[in-house]
């Protein structure tokens, strides 16, 4: 794949065009942009830990199933490993999530006396994202997911289809990481972008940019894509 290099996209006041381009075309395809609903920071972040290898229709029955069978983060707490990851079986990887549920409910309790992030919330944000990681589990897409949908930082996670995406769209190199692709797009990311520009690459890599077969014939991306496959 031919790399495109970022420098040529930033117009003289340091506007990074190509980003914007690529976001107006998304945009005029799946905008207008609206925000989730928010979820408190505690549950957002334990709905995301959920949702690590699996698809959100099992994230949704685990963490529904959770909520049955345990109403409170308490009763979580108080109930055995084993019990959790029976309830959360359906999301796979059970028995590291529970374990991790378990123990990142019981710390955030342990240091605020209740289920709450703001104060990490309150942090600068790599701080934030910085303490996050500290808990079981939980990398830097899970921090920054919960900044961003709950606290609606500006911070921009990286899962598998904004990973995908950047490299072809030539934002980053073949083989970034997914920290590195993180830290670009952050960079190169306005912030009012950030939020809905991770939204709409997760949209666009679910209906096109396919990871076995990217329909390029079809895709409004491919005038700016090195990658296009016509
Ligand atoms: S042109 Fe092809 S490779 Fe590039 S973003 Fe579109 S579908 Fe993906």
């Amino acid at each position: 794949m031919k790399q495109q290099n970022i420098e040529k996209y930033v117009g003289p006041n340091g506007t990074p065009y190509f980003i914007q381009s690529i976001d107006r075309q998304l945009d005029k395809l799946y905008g207008p942009f609206k925000p989730f609903s928010k979820l408190d920071g505690v549950t957002e972040l334990i709905v995301t830990v959920l949702s690590q290898n699996t698809n959100d229709v099992n994230r949704d029955r685990a963490f529904n199933n959770l909520k049955d069978k345990f109403p409170t983060w308490d009763d979580v707490i108080k109930a055995p490993v084993k019990k959790i990851e029976d309830a959360i079986r359906v999301g796979g990887l059970a028995h590291n999530k529970s374990k991790a549920i378990k123990a990142i409910l019981k710390e955030i309790k342990s240091r605020y006396g209740k289920f709450t992030l703001d104060p990490i919330a309150k942090l600068p944000l790599n701080e934030a994202l910085n303490e996050l990681t500290r808990f079981p589990s939980v990398g830097m897409k899970t921090a920054a997911c919960v900044m961003v949908f709950s606290y609606g930082k500006p911070v921009i996670p990286v899962d598998t289809h904004v990973h995908r995406l950047s490299r072809r769209l030539g934002l980053t190199t073949e083989k970034s990481t997914p920290d590195q692709v993180f830290s670009v797009l952050m960079e190169i990311t306005p912030d009012e972008l950030k939020y809905r520009f991770h939204v709409y690459l997760i949209r666009h890599g679910r209906a096109i940019c396919k990871s076995q077969k990217p329909r390029c014939p079809d895709c409004t991306l491919s005038h700016l894509c090195p990658s296009a496959e016509l």
